[in-house]
């Protein structure tokens, strides 16, 4: 079986452990190819190497990196249909999804490319005269990369895309459940003529290595997408430095009863089952005008049974497999935690038969706010649906939760539809749109649980992964101070 190694300073190495451990294609079961188990020493020889990187590669001017990204694009472009085998394979997400997954690392790095000939800063006037002012940008320095495992490809060039215009080298880490994407978008990059040491890759437990890719010093930004706890952890042992936080969500689509119902039951299906609900932005809960409520339910139901469970990779699949056997467990015991809280079960509720790690599409009716499988990130496909008398119970109840990245509403009424967008506590919403969908133009992120204020994608990813300078210049010929010599 194939053995991948650590990729630091533009070649393959070998881990000072010794270990490797496999990943799995979670349909079968059966391991895809073996990867290096990094250690501490390993990150901090990755660190030296993009620091050593540093120095020259933020000297580029910023339209050659972005030359370098668009050429990046063209390679996963050309090699689309194989990667997104590879993404289904790996991560288990239906192949049309897993081209989405790759169509999104695509227009990232366009759109990033096209950022090496902005980078805007701004000019304003001075108070004095014959004095200019203005902002540039400057990189960070080094940055650790931390992604999870359910965007393989569009995750890592959320962040890699911005991080390298703007003149950082990276330390990447990728989930441990899909190391073989991360692989081919390293190598890819290689290809694509980032210079060696700019980009290096390290796998390994982030429960081992993350300490040193988060608190070494010499780092100075870290981009974490993940869970909240793990999230927690990276603020608290990170020190100072910029950080950027992608956590949690709990998302909820509210439908009123002026709703077009046939629309919002694709967006909810589409929400809460695409991906097997394993998105941040995935539909957990849906809160319902008590009005439509039992008809909701029936065309719900009707529609969420006859999806068909099987492989990424086979054309009729409708969900996919989990990621992992934890994840099946995990979903079981939320589906066994809301029966016990009373919560009605309506459909689904159980594993898949036989090998792969699969979880019929579940729904619970009858659940309210309190109940944990209505507060808590289960990341499966398991929705629960709430009831509310009206707009305004129903963001209440949307707003009842520690997270808060995604949301929706299907109203006819736009009234109903403005308090929405205003009264929802969450980075993102919807109207008459399922809670997934993300763009790569707009600023992509959350509030409250969700993240720490920072946002990806669009103009606000360069902020992420960019200082401002403020630079003053003055052609006065004299001393001229601010504030004091205004007259
Ligand atoms: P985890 O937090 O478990 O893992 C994410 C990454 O962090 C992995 O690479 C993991 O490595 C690494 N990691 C684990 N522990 C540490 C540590 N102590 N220090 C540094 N790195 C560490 O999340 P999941 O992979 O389970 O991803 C699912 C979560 O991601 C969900 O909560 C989901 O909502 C969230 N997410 C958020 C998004 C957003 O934009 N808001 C988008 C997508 C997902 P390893 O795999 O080796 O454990």
């Amino acid at each position: 079986m194939k053995r991948f190694g650590l990729f630091i300073g533009g070649k393959w190495v070998f881990p000072s452990s010794g270990k490797y451990f496999p990943s799995l294609n979670p349909a079968t079961e059966k391991p895809i190819a073996r990867f290096a188990s990094g250690s501490e020493h390993d990150v901090k020889h990755a660190i030296d190497v993009a620091e050593a990187a540093l120095p020259k590669w933020k000297n580029v001017p910023a339209p050659k990196r972005g030359q370098i990204l668009l050429k990046f694009a063209g390679l996963l472009r050309q090699d689309k249909e194989s990667l997104a085998k590879l993404v289904s394979t790996e991560m288990g997400k239906v192949l049309p999804e897993a081209r989405g997954d790759v169509q999104e690392a695509i227009d990232i790095a366009e759109y990033m490319a096209g950022e090496g000939r902005r980078l805007f800063g701004h000019t304003t006037p001075s108070e004095l005269q014959n004095k200019f002012a203005m902002t540039i940008r400057v990189p960070l320095g080094v940055c650790s990369l931390i992604t999870p495992w359910n965007f393989p490809l569009a995750i890592p060039a959320w962040k890699t895309m911005p991080a390298l215009v703007c003149g950082n080298t990276v330390v990447f880490k990728p989930s441990s459940d899909t190391p073989m994407c991360a692989a081919r978008f390293v190598e890819l990059l290689a290809k694509a003529g980032v210079p060696k040491g700019v980009v290096n890759m390290v796998t390994g437990p982030g429960e081992q290595i993350g300490k040193e890719l988060v608190s070494n010093p010499k780092v100075r930004g870290v981009s974490f997408t993940g869970n909240k706890q793990t999230g927690e952890w990276i603020v608290k042992n990170a020190g100072i430095k910029k950080v950027g936080l992608e956590l949690g969500g709990k998302n909820a689509i509210i439908i009123l009863d002026d709703a077009d119902l046939g629309l919002a039951l694709k967006g909810v299906v589409w929400g809460a089952f695409g991906t097997a609900g394993q998105r941040c932005t995935a539909a957990s809960r849906v809160i319902v005008s008590q009005e439509v409520q039992k008809e909701f339910e029936k065309m719900l139901v009707k529609k969420t049974s006859s999806l068909r469970l099987g492989p990424g990779t086979n054309p009729s699949t409708d969900v996919g497999p989990l990621i992992n056997k934890k994840a099946v467990e995990k979903v079981h015991y939320y589906t066994e935690l809301g029966l016990s809280e009373g919560a009605k079960l309506l459909t689904g509720g159980k594993p898949g038969k036989g090998k792969g790690f699969f979880y019929e599409p579940t729904i619970f009716s009858e659940v309210s706010p309190k109940m944990r499988i209505a507060r808590e990130e289960i990341f499966g496909p398991s929705l629960s649906i709430i009831s509310a008398s009206g707009v305004e119970e129903a963001i209440k109840i949307a707003n009842s939760i520690e997270y808060g990245l995604s949301s929706s509403i299907y109203t006819r009424d736009i009234s109903n539809a403005f308090r929405a967008i205003e009264g929802i506590e969450a980075g993102i919403t919807y109207v008459n749109s399922s809670t997934i969908g993300a763009e790569v133009h707009l600023p992509f992120g959350g509030v409250k649980g969700t993240g720490n204020g920072a946002r990806e994608a669009g103009i606000e990813g360069i902020n992420e992964f960019s200082e401002t300078k403020t630079v003053y210049i003055d052609f006065s010929g004299k001393l001229q101070r601010a504030q004091i010599d205004t007259d």
